[in-house]
């Protein structure tokens, strides 16, 4: 998702030159690059036209900032114009009142409707709720049928409506049984049409106003582009929505229809589906999408990730031991034990900041390879000798290749890259030398 428009806006700022102060001179074509990516990745034509404008003015009226060239003072402000565009804050579900709580699921026919209501409840279920799916399509028995089998592999429980005629006779009884049997979030997939109709709007209001639904989410295409952004606008008028849901992101969809929803409906991307499998859907977080756009990274998703599988006592005291320079080989070894324990390489360094690239560029297996030939030479040491690198000779370094299976330059090496690392940690443990450390890498 996104990959177009992330390459051509991150080639727009390598061409910026110069160094200082951002003028109009080295941010020209820049800009111009930024508008054409936006246009071409499908952005509405408004949005963009404003897009360009705040963010020249905006870049032209910044003070300089320490240590910030022109190029990466446009990203700064191009990354707060971006998730400012995307909704600004990570947008909630909201409930009022007493449970049950109602969702209304409107869109057009094909637009992943039925699928999200299924991937919602999964969702909800998860966070301790006990979500009701209610199929409320009168018109196409298939469409009942089909959330009664979403419903199924979510495990989650389906109001029978198939005797039932009118749609509102469907939810008055529905909610009723929702209290009987204890659900507290129903989740209604209502009919959808091939196009915006007048009869469909007046049922949908209809049953607005019998549900007073805490949230009426609207189910859009991705791929349909701009067309999603133009149904999303008349089923907001019509109906008032709270959010949307873009579907098929997974798709060769340019993300158009993501950057302008939030400007044309002033109402928040709430989730995205990321595809067919019921567990491809996500919250929408306008910040981390902004940095994965900008090749930035997604380190909130890192962190995520992180705190899910290492252990944070270990972190703690290994960090602590960084910064008093007293890390070991030992440690380094323990180090190494936890970033295996983080999973596939390749898909994390996707998410650190300026890693984007190098990731199609670096080979994921041979450097977990590496890290575990790193261990097994730690793991032939003596624990003296893994306290303390300096009593190594060089015929317990053959000992220890022999061991391992691998070579005393081998053992060298990964010497080399430890005390290196030391080196570098002890910079930045150190006050004031943050900088200097910036600057090895810019
Ligand atoms: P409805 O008519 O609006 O209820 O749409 P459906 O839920 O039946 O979805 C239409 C088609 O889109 C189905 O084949 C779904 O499997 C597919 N679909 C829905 N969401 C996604 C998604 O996020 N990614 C992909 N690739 N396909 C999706």
């Amino acid at each position: 998702m996104f990959e177009n428009l992330s390459d051509k806006l991150q080639r727009a700022f390598k061409n910026i030159t110069g160094k200082g102060k951002i003028s109009e001179d080295n941010i020209q074509e820049a800009l111009k690059e930024i508008r054409v990516a936006l246009l071409e990745a499908d952005v509405n034509f408004k949005v963009v036209k404003k897009f360009v404008n705040e963010v020249k003015a905006e870049a032209l009226g910044t003070e300089v900032t320490d240590g910030l060239n022109p190029g990466q003072q446009l990203v700064k402000v191009v990354h707060e114009k971006l998730i400012e565009i995307l909704g600004g804050r990570s947008p909630e579900i909201k409930f009022k009142g007493k449970p049950p709580y109602v969702i209304m699921m409107v869109g057009l026919q094909g637009s992943g409707k039925t699928t999200s209501s299924g991937k919602l409840a999964r969702l909800l279920g998860e966070e301790e709720f006990n979500p009701y799916l209610v199929p409320c399509d009168v018109y196409r028995p298939a469409a009942k049928e089909q959330l009664i089998t979403v419903a199924g592999q979510v495990e989650m429980p389906v109001f029978d409506s198939r005797e039932i005629e009118k749609p509102l006779e469907i939810v008055r009884r529905a909610m009723k049984e929702a209290r009987n049997i204890g659900r507290d979030v129903v989740i209604v997939d209502t009919a959808g049409r091939l196009h915006i109709d007048m009869a469909l709007m007046d049922e949908l209001k209809e049953l607005k106003e019998y549900l007073e639904p805490d949230e009426i989410l609207f189910v859009a295409d991705a791929m349909t582009g701009q067309d999603a952004v133009t149904s999303a606008k008349a089923f907001h008028d019509a109906l008032d929505i709270t959010g949307v849901i873009l579907t098929k992101m997974d798709g060769d969809a340019r993300g158009g229809a993501a950057l302008s929803i939030k400007k044309v409906t002033e109402r928040p991307l709430k989730f995205i589906g990321t595809g067919e499998k019921l567990d491809a859907f996500e919250r929408f977080h306008p910040d981390r999408m902004a940095s994965r756009i900008l090749g930035m990274g997604d380190v909130l998703s890192l962190i995520e990730t992180v705190q899910k599988k290492v252990d944070q006592d270990e972190a703690q005291r290994l960090q602590e031991k960084m910064l008093k320079n007293q890390f070991t080989l030992d440690d380094f070894s323990k180090s190494l034990n936890q970033i295996s324990k983080m999973g596939d390489l390749g898909s994390l360094m996707g998410l650190i900041p300026g890693m984007g690239k190098m990731k199609q560029q670096i080979d994921a297996q041979a450097e977990s390879k590496q890290m575990k030939k790193m261990q097994a030479i730690i793991s032939s040491m003596t624990m003296e000798e893994r306290n303390n690198h300096a009593i190594l000779n060089q015929s317990r370094k053959s000992r220890i290749a022999k061991g391992s299976g691998t070579s005393v330059n081998e053992i060298n090496t990964m010497l080399n890259q430890f005390m290196q690392m030391r080196k570098m940690m002890s910079m930045m443990s150190k006050p004031g030398k943050l900088g200097k450390l910036t600057q090895m890498f810019s």
